[in-house]
């Protein structure tokens, strides 16, 4: 399974990074109820099964003309839970509560905003509505989504490619306009 991450506007919580620096533990937290059979209170669960992804600064791609660069990750987990369309619907639903915390807006297709919470895949599950699309359509044309993957494990070949995540990258390089992602430092809550 994987999420992107994405901010480009203020949230309750600050500027895009503080906004991320936020959600990551609640987004930990909503993770580790996907490991069934765990009885400990969610703040002494290992999260072990979460690979963070560095954080990258990317142009924004599509939507309305000048609006402010994003920051974007990945998580990678390893949920034991068997992926169910139904498990994964409950998801989206988390994703879309974490979204509205930070105060999340839907005004214009891809404009601006505060949180982005994409399920990229989750194990083979595939559907296709507009609700849910498994994997995520556009994850194999992106940038902001390949690099992140990429820097977690470089030979990771993402569901639907023929390709690594790596060799993706380097072929948008040679054929997209778009500058490519640049990745930050590790932060205080980010130390990837
Ligand atoms: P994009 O999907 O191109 O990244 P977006 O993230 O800007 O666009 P949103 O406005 O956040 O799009 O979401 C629009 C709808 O996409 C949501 O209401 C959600 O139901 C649907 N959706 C379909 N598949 C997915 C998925 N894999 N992850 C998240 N949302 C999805
Ligand atoms: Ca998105
Ligand atoms: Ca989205």
């Amino acid at each position: 399974m994987a999420i992107a991450l994405g901010a480009n506007l203020p949230s309750p919580a600050g500027p895009p990074l503080a906004t991320l620096q936020a959600a990551r533990p609640l987004l930990a937290e909503l993770l580790a109820d996907l490991e069934p059979g765990v009885v400990a209170p969610p703040s002494t669960r290992p999260c072990s099964g979460l690979r963070w992804s560095p954080l990258f600064r990317t142009a924004p791609v599509g939507g309305p003309a000048g609006q402010p660069d994003y920051l974007n990750a990945v998580v990678l987990v390893n949920p034991t839970h068997p992926p169910t369309a139904a498990a994964a619907l409950a998801l989206l639903a988390d994703l879309q509560a974490l979204e509205q915390r930070f105060a999340r807006e839907r005004r214009e297709h891809w404009g601006p905003r505060s949180l982005d919470l994409d399920l990229l895949w989750w194990g083979e599950l595939r559907s296709r509505n507009e609700v849910l699309t498994l994997p995520h359509p556009r994850l194999l044309e992106r940038a902001f989504v390949l690099a992140p993957l990429a820097a977690i494990d470089a030979q990771l070949t993402p569901p639907g490619a023929r390709a690594t995540a790596t060799q993706l990258l380097t072929q948008l390089r040679h054929t997209s306009p778009e500058p490519p992602p640049t990745r930050l430092p590790g932060q205080p809550g980010w130390p990837e």
